[in-house]
């Protein structure tokens, strides 16, 4: 792809004002030499105004999501975008987070430009476990290891059962739940059909990729090693 529309495509600016950037030497490679608009120096070698050029496309984030924003790219209030570089906003193919967290949610949240990635982690045939740490208002009634691990739990106004989930107690008001879909509220409505309810609830787990020490609102670039602990 030619420099321009490469850059352009990563939401730096617009054509023009990517051309502009060139013909004003502010892209150059790692050793300083100013790029023209047909070179081919490969993307990792690339500077934009003296900083590493953002990851190519097919990228996949991994943010540590505070509770109080929302995944949305367009909801009034905080959004989980808002914690990344503007110009990713821009870019082409768009970044989408990979499914949801509520807004009052936190832990691992991840984003991509990648089509198929996506597919693989959220389509209803994926089989990725996810893992939520959970408290509880009330102390667990004792059958829910059970009711969730039976695959026959039914969530109101919904027409098929609930894949089995893994409920591990930690103690009567703290328990880690592994889910393998990922409906709307699921982790709230499961609690709640037991006439619980959730307090707070981050998700702490993807496939086998922990959050390890991201700090809350900040993210990292996943490279293949950690995409491979995903699936
Ligand atoms: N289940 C929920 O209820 N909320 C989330 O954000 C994720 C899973």
């Amino acid at each position: 792809m030619r420099l321009v529309k490469l850059i352009a495509n990563l939401g730096y600016g617009s054509r023009k004002e990517i051309q502009a950037a060139i013909r004003n030497g502010w892209v150059t490679d790692c050793g300083g030499t100013k790029l023209k608009p047909d070179s081919k120096t490969a993307h990792e070698d690339i500077l934009f105004d003296d900083a590493p050029l953002d990851p190519a496309p097919g990228m996949v984030l991994l943010m540590n999501k505070p509770l109080g924003y929302t995944c949305s790219t367009k909801d009034q209030g905080r959004l989980v975008y808002d914690l990344l570089p503007g110009r990713f906003r821009l870019r082409k193919p768009p970044v989408s987070t990979v499914g949801r967290l509520d807004k009052e949610t936190s832990g691992m949240l991840l984003f991509t430009d990648d089509g198929t990635f996506l597919h693989r982690v959220i389509s209803p045939k994926s089989d990725v476990p996810k893992v939520y740490e959970v408290t509880l208002d009330r102390p667990l009634r004792g059958d829910e290891g059970k009711l969730f691990a039976s695959g026959g739990m039914m969530l109101e106004s919904e027409t098929k059962p609930l894949k089995p989930a893994a409920l591990e107690v930690l103690s009567e008001t703290h328990v880690r739940l592994t889910l393998h879909e990922g409906r709307y509220h699921q982790v709230r409505r499961m609690f709640a059909a037991t006439g619980n309810h959730v307090v707070t609830l981050s998700r702490i787990r993807i496939g086998g990729l922990e959050l390890d020490a991201l700090e809350e609102g900040s993210w990292r670039l996943l490279d293949e090693t950690d995409k491979a602990r995903i699936f």
